[in-house]
């Protein structure tokens, strides 16, 4: 018998940074130039076999317009089990607000026992020249990221290998 998991899981990170990309192409290999501002919430769904016995459906929900206030409402974090947070490594502001978006999810959301949600960190658009960074590593274990992925939505790179990080570690919650 298999079995069938399904996971919510939240992609967020200011305007811009390449979220809705990211999701795209992930979910339809595509990618486009066009900047379009996604409006309102927006879900694409995923379908992995992760292991001979189980498929997962991962349940992705993409946000627009309300990058800017960097909180979201309850509701859009309502029974997440992980999230992506992404910043855009040629703007250093983006990667600034990324402690807010994580302290907006862990306000909002933990699993049982208060233990906050898997999230990790990508380093979106390092087909680009980047800013400045601090070490990754670090501040990732400072920061309560489960691990990071400097990934391109562009290029395609590293955008599997950071899903499949977010699913194990929401696998060992299970
Ligand atoms: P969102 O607001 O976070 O959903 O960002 P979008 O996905 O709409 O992307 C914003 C802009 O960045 C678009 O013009 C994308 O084509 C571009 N973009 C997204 N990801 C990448 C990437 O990995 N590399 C490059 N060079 N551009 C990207
Ligand atoms: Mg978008």
């Amino acid at each position: 018998m298999q079995q069938e998991l399904l996971f919510k899981v939240l992609v967020v990170g200011d305007l811009g940074v390449g979220k809705t990309s990211i999701i795209k192409r992930y979910v339809h290999q595509i990618f486009s130039q066009h900047y379009r501002a996604t409006i309102g919430v927006d879900f694409a769904l995923k379908v992995l076999q992760w292991d001979s016995d189980t498929v997962i459906r991962l349940q992705l929900w993409d946000i627009a317009g309300q990058e800017r206030y960097g909180n979201m409402t309850r509701v859009y974090y309502r029974e997440a089990v992980g999230a992506l947070v992404v910043f855009d490594v040629t703007r250093a502001s983006t990667f600034e607000a990324v402690l807010r978006w994580k302290d907006d999810l862990d306000s909002k959301v933990t699993l049982n026992h208060g233990r906050p949600v898997p999230a990790v960190l990508l380093a979106n658009k390092s087909d680009q020249i980047s800013c400045q960074l601090p070490k990754l590593d670090f501040f990732c274990r400072e920061n309560g990221f489960v691990g990071w992925f400097e990934t391109s939505a562009k290029e395609n790179r590293n955008i599997d290998e950071a899903a499949r990080c977010l699913v194990e570690h929401i696998m060992n919650n299970e």
